[in-house]
């Protein structure tokens, strides 16, 4: 998770020459700043040492820099030209480098670190230091960490300054660091301890330390600090408050060791082999820069030297780099001067791509999106008014399910999916649309498959298809079969027993049972609702079944809905509705009387009221005509009719009382049926489905079987006799025909008298409507043992 802003630079080449005495430098260089961008350095080759010491002829030599800093450039003026820049953009997230390279005695140490003498000659660490620790305070709208290392390199080890349990005496005291390098090829500085500084002061007194450190390390024999290299490296991390972004950045201050040459030191056997190793990791140092010059070079040899792996991210890509070529320029030092600044020529080709360092925290980056997350569910429950959970409930789950069933079947092109704004439902809707598209994918390509490898017996396969569709068809009416069988065995086992109490009582309640039907059909009460609401349950009830039979998969709706009659007959719950039934017919009754009774009330009392305006006509066409003081009095006879019809009033509203309780009564024994109904509905299809799974065990053979003429070897015979059976068979329903009950029972036995055992038998009822179905099931049945037959031969 890592962000790149990049910016393109050149690293930057400073000059700084060291003060001297006026004798010693005077006309050996010029500077001139003339020109605006860069300045240039003229080294001039004195005409003495032209032809001897540096062995070239040429007089002169010229160098661009950035800046050229002479003798009297002050700290304050370096700082703020060359190390202000960089301490910004590392403040900004970018890392950044500041090496001087020079001679042992040009001021690298003086430059970097600073002269030990006066406040003001402190140098580019303490000054940047300063600096930085002003700009975190000034900036209150990050929050800031601040560590700083201190690294010594000598003869390619590397060695912690900054380690405080360390009382050093000799470099070898201090902490060994070494070079690691992950998967990803970064540079991880084993033992090197990052202290963390929380001001300038806590920064300062740790620049002491490694100072000190690196002074008292310091030997006459190994002269230390002139020939190891020393990184004072400032880490800043920054992040924004509430944000998980966490922006690192580095700036390497790099006091190198001094660049003289072998030749120069040699004096003898150890500090020559000091001297080759110094010059060996400059050396390696150079190759990093040229390479990096180096248009198209993809490999860059930073391993070769401890220096060059620890810069290794200051010196390339990711950084902004700068150089401080110190010179000491008198005679004496001409040609290292010179082999400074072509150093720093070399170093200013390079082409920096300096990258913003920021990378996600995943912690940080959970902390802020739950706490998003959560915002936003507020404003959900604000808006819906609704709590919301993650998840769907099944209900929730099983009402879409539906939905998008309802979908696909609807033909009508204007037809929508609506599952409102919702995305939870949303996504689940396309889940399961995606779902269902693989599954018909996954058969499509089964299908494919086998048409492809059978290719040549498609007919065959047809065929066979067809022969076991024919075949579960079979399975099913067979089922159907043998459930009316064992209900009408069971029926007629009753009805015989009711025939002998028939017989041997009287006839009373069976015509009463059948009459039922008839009568709360044709009775007309004034709530008369009552018979189309029968005829809208019955017909429900029977598109229910219709329903069913068509989940089971065959035409068996006849058959199904005699089972149903049967069944009624048979269950306790058609007792309670026969009874409500009862008592519903004398509710009506009952009401249809009080109805009455309430219309000849109300008659009686408009014909009293009549009668009563007679009398006012008569007795007014008499005081005309006779007026008498008899006439002024009160009617005796009006009174009279004024009491009955007060009577009579009062009976109405006795009676209507009564037919308002009534009516109530009514609506409730409507509701108690319909929900008996209801369940004696549900009954009947859990024992039809169970009867029929029941035969499947019973006789698992049927399904698996292929052989189904093994199962019934009597099939063919026995089928057709049944159909000659059948054309003589007269039609008798229990609930059409109350007197031919009898009949029924009778006239089936010669039938029942050909019956096999149940498992196998030929299942003709005696009913004719059954029958009817079951011969079909026969036919069909025998066309599919025909048409395997042929297929087999
Ligand atoms: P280096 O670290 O390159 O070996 P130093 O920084 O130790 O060299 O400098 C050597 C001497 O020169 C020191 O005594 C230092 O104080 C002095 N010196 C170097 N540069 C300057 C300068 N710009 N102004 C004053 N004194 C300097
Ligand atoms: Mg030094």
């Amino acid at each position: 998770a890592r962000k790149a802003a990049m910016v393109k630079e050149t690293i930057r080449v400073y000059a700084r020459v060291k003060p001297l005495g006026r004798r010693q430098q005077a006309g050996i260089y010029s500077v001139d700043d003339d020109e605006k961008s860069l300045s240039s350095l003229e080294i001039i080759v004195p005409h003495d040492l032209a032809d001897g010491f540096v062995n070239n002829k040429r007089e002169s030599y010229k160098f661009k820099f950035q800046k050229i800093f002479d003798q009297e450039a002050k700290q304050d003026v370096v700082f703020d030209n060359i190390a202000k820049p960089v301490a910004e953009c590392v403040l900004a997230g970018y890392n950044g480098t500041i090496f001087a390279y020079g001679q042992t005695g040009s001021g690298k140490t003086f430059t970097i670190t600073g002269g030990a003498e006066r406040y003001s000659d402190r140098g580019i660490i303490p000054r940047t230091l300063s600096y930085i620790f002003d700009q975190l305070q000034k900036d209150g709208s990050k929050v800031y960490t601040t560590h700083v290392s201190y690294l010594e390199i000598y003869n390619e080890c590397g060695y912690d300054l900054l380690d405080p349990r360390h009382e050093a005496s000799r470099l070898e005291d201090l902490p060994k660091v070494t070079i690691m390098e992950d998967p990803d090829q970064n540079i991880h500085l084993k033992n090197l301890s990052l202290q963390q500084a929380t001001n300038e002061e806590e920064a300062l007194n740790l620049l002491f330390l490694g100072d000190t450190n690196r002074m008292i390390a310091e030997t006459p024999t190994n002269q230390a600090s002139s020939r190891s290299h020393c990184i004072f490296t400032i880490h800043i991390s920054s992040k924004e408050p509430g944000s998980a972004t966490i922006r690192r950045s580095k700036l390497h201050l790099v006091d190198l060791a001094g660049s003289e040459r072998v030749a120069k030191t040699g004096v003898g056997g150890h500090l020559l082999t000091e001297a080759k190793y110094i010059n060996l990791s400059l050396h390696y140092l150079e190759q990093v820069i040229i390479a990096l010059a180096e248009k198209n070079r993809s490999h860059i040899p930073y391993r070769n030297s401890m220096m060059t792996s620890v810069l290794r991210d200051s010196l390339g890509g990711n950084c902004m780099t700068t150089m401080i070529a110190t010179l000491s320029i008198d005679r004496r030092n001409i040609d290292e001067s010179i082999s400074t600044c072509r150093f720093a020529q070399r170093v200013a080709l390079i082409k920096n791509e300096a990258v913003l360092n920021e990378e996600i925290d995943p912690t940080l980056m959970i902390v802020k999106l739950k706490k998003e997350i959560q915002e936003l569910k507020d404003e959900l429950v604000l808006v819906t008014g609704k709590q919301r959970t993650s998840e769907l409930s099944q209900e929730e789950l099983l009402q879409l399910d539906e939905l998008i069933e309802a979908f696909l079947e609807d033909n009508d092109p204007d037809s929508t999916l609506d599952v409102g704004a919702d995305m939870r439902k949303i996504k689940y809707c396309f889940l399961h649309l995606k779902q269902l598209m693989k599954d018909s994918k996954m058969s499509d390509k089964k299908l494919h498959l086998q048409r492809n490898s059978e290719e040549k017996d498609t007919n065959k396969e047809l065929e066979e298809e067809e022969l076991k569709k024919m075949k579960e068809l079979l399975q099913q009416r067979d089922n159907e079969i043998n459930i009316l069988v064992n209900m009408l065995k069971k029926e007629k086992k009753r009805a015989q027993e009711a025939l002998f109490q028939f017989n041997a009582a009287s006839a009373g309640s069976t015509v009463l049972e059948q009459s039922l039907y008839v009568n709360s059909e044709e009775s007309q009460s004034p709530a008369s609702s009552f018979s189309p609401k029968e005829a809208k349950d019955f017909s429900s009830s029977v598109h229910r079944l219709a329903l069913l039979s068509r989940q089971t998969g065959g035409k068996m709706s006849l058959g199904c809905q005699e089972a149903f009659e049967v069944f009624k007959q048979d269950h306790a719950d058609s007792i309670t509705i026969e009874d409500n039934k009862e008592l519903l017919k004398q509710r009506f009754a009952e009401a249809k009387c009080l109805g009455e009774k309430l219309n000849e009330v109300r008659n009686k009392i408009n014909h009293l009221k009549g009668e009563i305006t007679q009398r006012h006509i008569q007795r007014a066409v008499l005081a005309v005509s006779s007026p008498s003081e008899e006439l002024n009095t009160l009617d005796p006879v009006e009174e009279q009719l004024r009491t009955q019809i007060e009577e009579e009033k009062k009976s109405y509203k006795t009676m209507f009382n009564h037919l308002k309780g009534l009516k109530v009564e009514i609506e409730h024994l409507q509701l108690l049926m319909e929900k008996a109904k209801m369940k004696l509905q549900k009954d009947f299809e859990v024992w039809w489905s169970e009867e029929a799974q029941n035969l499947q065990q019973e006789k698992p053979e049927m399904v698996s079987s292929s052989n189904t003429m093994t199962v019934y070897p009597q099939l063919r015979k026995t089928s057709h006799l049944s159909i000659n059976s059948f054309s003589e068979t007269t039609r008798v329903g229990p609930s059409e025909d109350p007197a031919g009950k009898n009949n029924s029972i009778n006239s089936s036995n010669p039938i029942s008298k050909t019956r096999t055992p149940a498992s196998s038998s030929i299942p003709l009822t005696g009913d004719s409507q059954a029958d009817a179905d079951i011969l079909a099931f026969m036919k069909a049945r025998q066309n599919i043992l025909q048409k395997k037959g042929k297929s087999c031969q």
